[in-house]
């Protein structure tokens, strides 16, 4: 640790005048050796920055005189480039428990999606491009068929993620007039994205029907007016009105909507494609179900359940999709080829249902067997009890996770993991927080989660132990 130093006369310290100039530095050995891999501009500028912050030390009197000297600076400098030039997004391991955490990435793709996403950008494409005519192309056509053969819709269009389709479909099918939405679904999703709002930026009035716990039929049919432009369904996906309540579904909606010639819009948020029931998993309502209750646009995410990456996908009637994909709005949202590219590879994945709870991995770690976990966990306690001795202690335990990312708020997925608690008493929190703080530290940083003063690593997400495992000497030797 460092101390305040008492003064600069302290033979122990340097003073601003021990300290070379840039270009001393830069000719030093280790200078030259840094100039030559990674250039001047990067070099000279790092070792300004480095020799100011040291001189403003040495000034204070608190630089050890073995930090002046040269070789020292150099090695100081090497480090200092290494830390400029790391990546700043980095590899994780997501053991919180909540299998698609908005914070770490959400859905992680699948191995066809990253194999296609390479192969797709290391040249040119036909992104946009025809290739039976040799004309011009539109890139909604990559994945529209898979989507219409997935869902059942007559028409699909893609842009950035899921507030992008529901700010669009809004846009397109409603600006300057009415859209009526039920006051229990004036949801805030995260972030800056709440449903009047989004209306708002839409360009479009939002009419408000019902009450917070119960809308009905007629509450819609009393607000259609001669400005009333469409009527809107939100999936309360982050949470859930229990007890005496009633909300009017899409099937229900539908004939009111067609009787007076008005489009139903639905966003369903994360819209699983499969029905998770199949897999012993809480069912999340389907696009395919919405379309066939009589919605003419649904919207959803890509990253959410169906497992891809970030993207808004929206499904409908010809006439519907038409328009939205006319709005000059789309153009400012449409997707890139990058996403797109996953995108694609992880709908063909749906074209194999049977497969598609081992070839996806959203899928596959909502399924994990719990006794699997526990395996797991009977394998990881003696290994990371060892790198934590004798500061905590390790035990195996059962947990409660969560799928995430809004989906299912209620439900809780039963799982299990480690529960790591301090050997002693006094100071257990902090002594929590520092080993928080060192497992994040790690290369591949380890992000758990503290609960009732235990340190909890959920394994469902952990499949390849391998990679905590590899990391457990370097936690060790950070707490020694
Ligand atoms: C998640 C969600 C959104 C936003 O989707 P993104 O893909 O994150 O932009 C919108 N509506 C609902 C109901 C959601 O659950």
């Amino acid at each position: 640790m460092t101390r305040p130093e008492q003064s600069v006369v302290d033979g122990s310290k340097a003073s601003p005048k021990d300290l070379p100039s840039v270009d001393a530095l830069l000719r030093s050995p280790l200078g030259v050796e840094l100039v030559g891999e990674h250039g001047h501009t990067l070099v000279a500028a790092q070792a300004r920055a480095l020799l100011d912050a040291q001189r403003a030390l040495a000034l204070a009197g608190k630089l050890p005189a073995e930090q002046a000297r040269i070789d020292t600076l150099g090695h100081t400098l090497s480090a200092r480039i290494q830390r400029h030039l790391a990546p700043r997004m980095r590899r994780v391991l997501n053991l919180t428990g909540t299998v698609i955490h908005t914070n770490l990435g959400r859905a992680l793709l699948a191995d066809e999606a990253l194999q296609h996403l390479l192969a797709m950008m290391g040249g040119p494409n036909n992104l946009e491009y025809d290739l039976s005519s040799g004309g011009r192309g539109d890139r909604d056509a990559i994945v529209e068929e898979l989507l219409c053969a997935i869902t059942g819709a007559e028409a699909a269009t893609v842009v950035n993620n899921n507030a992008a389709a529901v700010v669009l479909s809004i846009a397109a099918l409603a600006r300057g007039r009415e859209v009526i939405v039920s006051r229990g679904e004036l949801v805030e999703i995260g972030g800056a994205f709440r449903m009047p709002e989004v209306m708002e930026s839409a360009g479009a009035k939002l009419v408000e029907v019902g009450t917070t716990n119960r809308t009905h039929g007629r509450d819609y049919e009393a607000a259609i007016g001669p400005q009333t432009a469409l009527l809107m369904k939100v999936h309360t996906s982050n949470y859930a009105i229990q007890g005496f309540s009633s909300a009017v579904d899409e099937a229900d909606l539908a004939p009111i909507a067609r009787a007076h010639g008005l489009p139903l819009v639905s966003d369903l948020g994360s819209g699983s494609l499969v029905d998770l029931a199949h897999y012993g998993l809480p069912r999340e309502p389907l696009p395919q179900d919405k379309l066939a209750a009589g919605c003419d646009v649904v919207t959803f995410s890509g990253d959410k359940l169906l497992g891809g990456p970030q993207a808004g996908l929206i499904v409908g009637s010809r006439a519907c999709i038409e328009r939205i994909r006319k709005t000059p709005l789309k153009r400012a949202l449409r997707m890139s080829k990058l996403p797109l590219a996953a995108l694609e590879a992880t709908l063909r994945l749906y074209l194999r249902p049977e497969r598609l709870s081992q070839d996806l991995p959203t899928l596959r770690l909502l399924t994990r067997p719990v006794e699997a976990i526990r395996e797991s966990a009977a394998r990881l306690q003696p290994p990371v009890q060892a790198a934590l001795t004798p500061r905590f202690i390790v035990t195996p335990c059962e947990l409660m996770g969560q799928i995430g990312s809004g989906s299912l708020p209620v439900e809780r997925l039963a799982s299990a993991g480690l529960a790591i608690t301090a050997a002693q008493r006094k100071g257990a929190g902090s002594a929590l927080e520092t080993l928080s703080t060192m497992l994040r530290a790690l290369p591949i940083a380890v992000i758990g989660r503290i609960a009732d003063n235990r340190l909890l690593l959920d394994l469902r997400c952990l499949e390849n132990e391998a990679e905590l495992v590899a990391q457990l000497p370097q936690l060790k030797a950070m707490l020694s």
